[in-house]
């Protein structure tokens, strides 16, 4: 446990935060300063002070009254806005702490102080102030401190988004349809799908009702000028529906929307047990170019105890029927740090998707959610430490530059395996628009179904505004007609 004083400012989650990245402690209690009794253990104290529009940063700890390490740094804020004074007080405050706790720490902390999703969009800020790259490496480390081998994955991935993002064409908009199915539940997964039984298959009834929201919400964007440039039907696993389902819903789709400037349609068939030729074929006739199939493991043993019902001959054997459809651009999953696996696993893993050779791979590390079953019954997996996992990610680099497929976007999650990364790997040409957009969020996405947000960029006003729709089947079923009416209010 530490326990931890903050004086003259206010920001305790953020600090928080900071310090669970560490791993070092297994609590971490905010006292006031009046409340420290008891010096043993392990204490922070970090105190800011402020005469005019300078502020010194200072950070001590100490063990059982012992000093540890201290910092101490003054500096002046060029103040535009209060909320630029805060946003560099707090980082500088983190800096501090930070600086303070890596001297005990065991373990190098790559991503320094940075605990956000999108860290790429520091880098493409910079590039927009038109930066070099060697000023921009500089800036990280001495702002944020993130490591060498990360500055090198988020300016490589910058710079490959920007040519896909940039100039940013306000006609433009991606759609993401959601499908809230699957055959069954996997363990760590926190999304909102619906196991598909026998006898309660809902599928019909909401597709149904997933038409009108598609219908009004075409025409809305009819009428505002907006086109298409990416298709993304996710889920859930998509798949799940049958093949007459599917053609009925991608039909009435190109129907509904401007598609006259679509660069491309991705179709999740996530889950091996869920695709079959007919379906396949009926995607590709439809014009989907793009599909993803989803082992996330190609060992047997772990496909069972993370509640999947096909074996890895099943995955090689839907690649190959979709190869042979003539897919564009086939995407597979894998996910580092999921129960029982270390190297020698990911490493099977990586050799069998080696042989397939798809266009993209994307890497997630476990990422242990609230909401999943995995975190519930958490004691009774082994999972991965964090140096494991950061070995396990340094195999997939290795492999990803035998394949020849290169970093194209990554985002971070909280709860991850060793605080690490996801990142998409692509062959050149093959990169997917609609994963780099959704993470740069310079383009609105219009997300319909159960469980989906939208999220409309105002980007000349550097600006955001998530629409969710609700997360229930049944809830979604009875107020379609409500979540249309939410996103119409930002188109007015
Ligand atoms: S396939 Fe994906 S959406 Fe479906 S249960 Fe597994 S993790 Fe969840």
């Amino acid at each position: 446990m530490i326990k931890v004083v903050l004086k003259g400012h206010d920001f305790k989650y953020e600090v928080g935060e900071l310090i669970k990245v560490f791993g070092l402690f297994k609590e971490i209690c905010f006292k006031e300063d009046k409340d420290i009794i008891d010096k043993n253990g392990f204490l922070l104290i970090n105190e800011v002070l402020r005469k005019h529009d300078e502020y010194t940063v200072i950070t001590m700890l100490f063990e059982n009254n012992n000093l540890l390490s201290e910092d101490k740094r003054a500096f002046k804020i060029t103040k535009h806005n209060d909320l630029d004074e805060r946003k560099n007080l707090k980082k500088k405050i983190k800096i501090s702490i930070f600086d303070v706790l890596i001297k005990i720490s065991k373990s190098n902390i790559p991503w320094g102080i940075l605990t956000g999703i999108r860290p790429t969009k520091i880098v493409h800020e910079l590039l927009d102030k038109k930066y070099s790259i060697d000023k921009i490496n500089t800036f990280l480390k001495d702002e944020y401190r993130i490591s060498d081998e990360k500055i090198k994955l988020l300016t490589q991935v910058a710079i490959c988004e920007g040519k896909y993002i940039y100039p940013i064409d306000e006609e433009l908009v991606s759609l993401y349809i959601s499908i809230p199915f699957c055959p069954t539940r996997c363990v760590y997964c926190s999304f909102p799908s619906n196991p598909l039984k026998k006898g309660s298959d809902k599928s019909d009834q909401y597709l149904l009702h997933l038409k009108q929201e598609i219908v009004k919400t075409g025409q809305l964007l009819k009428v505002h000028g907006k086109k298409l440039e990416s298709i993304y039907i996710g889920g859930g696993t998509p798949t799940t529906l049958t093949s007459t389902q599917l053609d009925m819903l991608i039909n009435f789709t190109l129907k509904a929307f401007n598609i006259s400037r679509l660069k491309e349609f991705t179709v999740e068939a996530g889950r091996p047990d869920t695709i079959d030729r007919d379906k396949l074929t009926t995607l590709k006739l439809n014009g989907v170019d793009r599909i993803s199939i989803n082992p996330q493991t190609m060992n047997k043993e772990t496909l069972k105890l993370i509640g999947r019902q096909h074996s890895p001959e099943d995955i090689e054997k839907a690649f190959y029927t979709a190869k042979e459809i003539g897919f564009k651009t086939i995407n597979m999953d894998i996910i580092l740090g999921l129960p029982k696996e270390g190297l020698r696993e990911v490493r099977n893993t990586l050799e069998a998707i080696k042989k397939l050779d798809p266009e993209n791979l994307t890497v997630h590390t476990l990422a242990v959610k609230r909401s999943s079953k995995l975190n519930q019954d958490i004691e009774d997996f082994e999972m991965a430490k964090e140096a494991l996992a950061k070995d396990m990610l340094a195999l997939t680099r290795g492999y990803a530059n035998e394949m020849e497929i290169h970093p194209y976007y990554m985002y971070r999650q909280k709860y991850m395996v060793g605080n690490l990364e996801n990142v998409g790997y692509s062959k050149k040409g093959h990169e997917c628009i609609y994963n780099m957009q959704i993470m740069e969020e310079k383009q609105s996405i219009i997300a319909l179904g159960a469980g989906a947000i939208s999220k409309i960029a105002f980007p000349k006003e550097n600006r955001l505004e998530r629409v969710p729709n609700v997360k229930n089947l049944d809830e979604y079923i009875k107020r379609v007609d409500e979540m249309v009416e939410r996103k119409r209010k930002y188109f007015r």
